[in-house]
């Protein structure tokens, strides 16, 4: 934890990058089916999958075999507050579809979802987007945590993620609220420097385990967690879903979900957060604590997990 003398956050103002971005945007309407590439093969019969607003197709950039881009919204630019929980249900929707397609997932592969929000966490369109990802490499830190819980379960002979849950909600300090299908605390180590956001979805694994009502769920809360970051300031983020191997059976590891908010240090000269210490010493820090986010978080998110 690293105090900074006199940190608030300021929201920045995002209408030069909006404006600059919107004329050529190649994921508006009016161009996404021309000049986004098609699936091959297709899924379900066609070249890009549509669920509502969303639209799939492939990524010109790939991270691996199998990579995609989830459009989110018809509009070129969603605020934070204007993230709707239908924006989140169709985009996961068409993710789930595109991950359960024949060929997608090969059996040792993991079936990834992420997000990065506004050019601050490395988005390159304003228009809000997902990436979708099959790869047998996820990143070290998914690997560890699958190894870790898989070492948990052996040698105590019950889950982490359930222990974590359950200490959690009675310790109360990180504890922001529950679902009827998922359960939201702030991680006690967190990524971002003012404090992340963690969603677990008890006894799942992989994201196609998820109905339609554990993504309404998540959509609700998320929607009322971002609504609660963007009031004090907070107009960028990356999330990440964490899921097991598509083939694991009897999985260690729960499904699980990480909202990181990214801001600037300082909003008059476009400073980014992350600094020598995350970057080359690989040594988060915060400045603002998982107690005073969940604390922060709990009214809304509460309230919207309460009312499905
Ligand atoms: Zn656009």
């Amino acid at each position: 934890m690293a105090h900074f003398q006199g940190f608030r956050l300021r929201r920045p103002d995002l209408s030069a990058e909006v404006a600059a971005s919107r004329h050529h945007c190649p994921f508006c309407p009016d161009r996404v089916l021309v000049v986004t590439p098609r699936l091959d093969p297709p899924v379900d019969g066609s070249f890009r999958v549509v669920e509502g607003e969303s639209v799939l197709f492939p990524n010109i950039s790939p991270y691996d075999r199998r990579s995609a881009v989830v459009v989110l919204s018809r509009a070129h630019f969603l605020a934070p507050e204007d993230i709707r929980p239908h924006h989140l249900v169709d985009g996961l929707r068409a993710a789930q579809r595109y991950l359960g397609a024949p060929g997608t997932l090969r059996r040792r592969d993991f079936g990834l979802v992420t997000w990065n929000y506004m050019p601050l966490a490395g988005a390159t369109q304003v228009h809000p987007h997902l990436q979708v990802v099959a790869t047998d490499r996820p990143g070290r830190l998914l690997e560890d945590e699958v190894a870790a819980s898989l070492r948990y379960r052996r040698r105590f002979g019950r889950s982490y993620w359930a222990e974590l849950v359950e200490t959690e909600s009675q310790l109360e300090e990180r504890w922001v609220g529950r679902g009827r299908h998922s359960a939201w605390l702030t991680p006690f180590v967190s990524r971002s420097v003012v404090s992340d956001l963690m969603v677990v979805f008890p006894g799942k694994s992989l994201i196609s385990d998820l109905s339609r009502a554990d993504l309404e769920e998540f959509g609700r809360g998320m929607s009322a967690a971002l609504q609660q970051l963007a009031a004090e300031g907070v107009v960028s983020f990356n999330l990440a879903f964490y899921p097991a191997r598509a083939d694991s059976a009897n999985q260690a590891l729960w499904l699980h979900a990480r909202l990181s908010p990214r801001i600037h240090f300082n909003p008059a000269i476009g400073g980014s957060d992350a600094t020598v210490w995350q970057h080359l010493l690989d040594e988060p820090f915060m400045v603002r604590s998982p107690e005073r986010l969940a604390e922060a978080l709990r009214p809304a998110v509460s309230d919207a997990l309460a009312g499905g």
